[in-house]
């Protein structure tokens, strides 16, 4: 019987022996023909709107199985049914009327849809590339394409622009971001030129420009932090007043030249007697010298100093064909508690004044003046 062949067969007469013009065999054929269109709609059934595609697919199937075997329409159950054997043509009608109907709103929905998203990015894209890249006037003539494809309303014109417009804003962005790439080269450059040149300005605004180490401002800076802060840990800190011996003569015998070579030979020679990070060599002013050493007190102060006569002693300075050699006295002073800067300075250079006085080539370690009275 014709029901119990496959939906999805080609369609047969259902009785082969039947003739043309039996109409008992035509309602047959009719009845296969529309059960047939049903189940063919109902294998490529697709969402619309709300409704899935199964569940159209299966309202399909019970009206192909309604007109075959007379089963309940959708949405009537066989108690409800008021004629069981009569088939609801009408209710098929309306079903498959308003289906087409919902199916044609949707398409011309979804088309309208995208028309209007491909307008507007259309739109967007044209104002926000605003780049003056090789790429970018490309994209602007595809956006001139797409927005034509558009217009046009051809499905395939519309998909080959806006597949030319996705590689084209793919481009863009590829030499937006070169762009970027480069400029943030360029800037860190920049930056790394300008700290650089930053990092000189201090450095010179901080070291003597003869002899190249601290200045006198820094020396006076670092004093009072560097005395702050021993006091603070309760370390001691000593000071050096050094000044080069009878300095005036070299100045007079070799020539002011060979005295600047003298001082930096001296201020080399000191920086690398302290190479500590925590002492401070520096200018004080002339051919004086003053280092600052955190962390010694009494018992290391002698043996510094010490080794700042040594180190000015051992300097041999080839000026011309002459070698000159130098000595240097050193005022010592150990900071004692609660004494100011500028007091530690003035009992140092009061030392290194009686180092002049008892010969040069000397220290003299300074004494407080309750320590000068008590002696
Ligand atoms: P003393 O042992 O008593 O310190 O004698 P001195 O000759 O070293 O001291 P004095 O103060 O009489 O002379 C210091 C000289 O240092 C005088 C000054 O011209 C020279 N002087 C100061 N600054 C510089 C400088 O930057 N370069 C040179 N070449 N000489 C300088
Ligand atoms: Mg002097
Ligand atoms: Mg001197």
């Amino acid at each position: 019987m014709f029901w119990r062949k496959r939906p999805s067969a080609p369609l047969e007469p259902s009785n082969p022996a039947a003739r043309p013009g039996d109409a008992s065999a035509d309602l047959d054929e009719a009845l296969e023909g529309a059960a047939g269109i049903l189940r063919a709609r109902a294998r490529h059934a697709f969402c619309v709107g709300h409704e899935d595609a199964a569940s159209i697919a299966t309202t399909l199937e019970r009206w192909a199985s309604h007109v075959l075997v007379r089963s309940p329409p959708p949405g009537v159950s066989r108690d409800d049914a008021t004629d069981p054997r009569a088939r609801d043509w009408r209710g098929l009608v309306e079903y498959v009327g308003g289906q087409a109907r919902r199916e044609q709103e949707w398409v011309h929905g979804s088309v309208r849809d995208m028309r209007e998203a491909i307008f507007t990015l259309v739109e967007t894209l044209g104002r926000s590339s605003g780049a003056q890249g090789r790429h970018d006037a490309l994209l602007r003539r595809r956006l001139t394409t797409l927005n034509g494809a558009v217009e046009s309303g051809s499905v395939d014109a519309l998909k080959r622009e806006a597949l030319a417009v996705a590689a084209a804003v793919t481009a863009v962005m590829e030499e937006q971001r070169l762009l970027a790439e480069r400029q943030a080269k360029e800037l860190e450059e920049r930056l790394h030129v300008l700290t650089e040149q930053l990092e000189q300005t201090r450095r010179e605004g901080e070291t003597d420009p003869l002899t190249k180490v601290a200045n006198r401002r820094i020396f006076d800076v670092s004093l009072v932090r560097a005395l702050a802060v021993a006091s603070a840990v309760r370390r001691p800190l000593t000071l050096l007043m050094v000044d080069v011996d009878h300095f005036k003569r070299v100045n007079d015998e070799h020539g002011h030249p060979a005295g600047d070579k003298v001082l930096c030979a001296v201020a080399d020679g000191l920086a690398r007697a302290f190479p500590r990070r925590s002492d401070l060599v520096a200018r004080y002013g002339g051919e004086e010298f003053a280092i600052i050493l955190a962390d010694s007190g009494d018992q290391d102060a002698e043996s510094l100093a010490a080794r700042c006569l040594g180190a000015v002693r051992g300097l041999r300075i080839e000026v011309g064909l002459r070698v000159i050699a130098v000595t240097a006295s050193v005022g010592v002073a150990v900071a004692r508690p609660g004494e100011s800067a500028s007091e530690l300075v003035a009992r140092a250079d009061r030392a290194l004044y009686d180092a002049k006085r008892r010969g040069r080539d000397r220290f003299i370690h300074a004494v407080t003046p309750a320590e000068s009275r008590a002696a």
